[in-house]
């Protein structure tokens, strides 16, 4: 698909040359599994006139995304931020709640809609996940819980959290929105803390389309969560809880379904493309790709750089390069939770605090990745960086 050479800065798209594709390449365009396979399964739908309210399709998919990760129950529902507010409801969270800034905001929102204040601490710059030092240093006598986000499927300090959460008296509970498929010790993310949540979104490493689930070892957690998704329902006519509609269609069960088969190759595609993008980037100056810990398991979703200050152009500059090329390179995060306006107006001073994050959120890039790329199309992005960040 690339159509140019790129050996100086004239061949860039930047300063008037055609771009290097003629298609946009997206970060998290969606994996889309067996076509044949979910059409099939919607005819089934269809056929069966059962198209919500915790039908087969959604059984089935709670079944095999329960078995594949190793928990007791898993509640699926229509989407992952629905799940975390599910959830944190069902914990009993209330008064502060402990979470990153460094993360998409829905795991603050998710606090704050139901009136808890998400309280951000600082993560440690080599994993951009919770540093559980600032963790301890956020906790106040109103802290009832402890939010930890896998961010790119890397595992939060899973046995770290939990020590604090057990001293102090908090629920720990964790965002694995990006983690599906990921490890920590070797066994997989979705049995850790009170319970995990999924995001099954369209940009996901794998999709339901929208979607999400809550995963726990913990039967009556796993109880209350699907009264509460279903407005309270224990069979006909009989509400006992307050609830809200939080549930997964069929349509989309059956997407997740036909999604999970083809999954393991969706992961040795990103994992191929991921070490391509490890060995172009080398000796790029100013620019170092975010690894994934060699002991775990990962999707292999994210493809994440950091332009620091001995880069010759800023990060964002890089991103206009790659965008004018039609390579849709992201920030993600920018400039983190904590400066949005609503949490900005709740803590003015919070970046105070933050340090890591911050830098953090100035420095990231995420690359495209998935089914849609390969190898050739990341060595043209490596002459597109190499060309642009060559002085003079
Ligand atoms: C995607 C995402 C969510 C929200 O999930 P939706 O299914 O889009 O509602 C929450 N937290 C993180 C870290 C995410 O990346």
């Amino acid at each position: 698909m690339a159509s140019k050479t790129i050996r100086s800065k004239a061949d860039l798209a930047i300063n008037g040359a055609p771009p290097a594709f003629d298609q946009p390449l997206h970060v998290g365009r969606p994996n889309i599994g067996d076509r044949d396979a979910f059409l099939q399964r919607v005819n089934q739908i269809l056929d069966n006139q059962w198209l919500t309210n915790n039908g087969p399709m959604v059984q089935e998919f709670e079944r095999q995304i329960a078995e594949r990760l190793g928990v007791k129950h898993c509640v699926a529902m229509c989407n992952g931020t629905i799940a975390l507010e599910i959830a944190i409801r069902a914990l009993g969270l209330s008064g502060e709640v402990i979470v990153p800034s460094w993360t998409f905001v829905a795991t603050a929102h998710a606090l704050y809609w139901q009136g808890i204040t998400p309280v951000f601490a600082d993560i440690d710059p080599a994993t951009h996940n919770l540093d559980s030092g600032a963790v301890r240093r956020m906790i106040t006598p109103r802290t009832t819980g402890i939010i930890g986000v896998h961010l790119w499927g890397r595992a939060a300090p899973v046995d770290e959290l939990q020590a604090i959460a057990d001293e102090h008296g908090l629920k720990l509970m964790f965002d694995a929105a990006h983690a599906f498929g990921s490890t920590y010790h070797g066994q997989s993310i979705g049995r850790f803390g009170e319970c995990e949540v999924f995001s099954f979104h369209a940009t996901k490493a794998f999709n339901t389309m929208e979607g999400g689930a809550v995963t726990t070892n913990d039967d009556r957690l796993a109880d209350a969560m699907r009264l509460m998704r279903n407005f309270g329902f224990k069979g006909y006519d009989n509400v006992i809880h307050p609830g809200i509609n939080g549930k997964m269609i069929e349509v989309c069960a059956a997407m997740g379904l036909a999604n999970l088969s083809g999954f393991d190759e969706v992961i040795a595609i990103n994992r191929r493309n991921h070490s391509a993008y490890h060995e172009a980037l080398a000796g790029i100056p100013g620019i170092t790709l975010l690894g994934y810990d060699p002991a775990e398991r990962n999707s292999h979703h994210y493809v994440v750089v950091e332009v620091d200050e001995t880069c010759p152009i800023s990060r964002d500059a890089i991103i206009a390069a790659l965008h004018a090329e039609n390579i849709l390179a992201r920030k993600y995060f920018w400039p983190g939770c904590h400066m949005m306006k609503p949490y900005r107006d709740l803590f003015p001073h919070t970046g105070l605090l933050l340090p890591h994050s911050e830098a953090v959120a100035s420095r990231v890039i995420v690359l495209p990745n998935g089914g849609a790329i390969n190898e050739a199309m990341i060595s043209t992005l490596r002459d597109i960086l190499a060309v642009s960040t060559h002085e003079a």
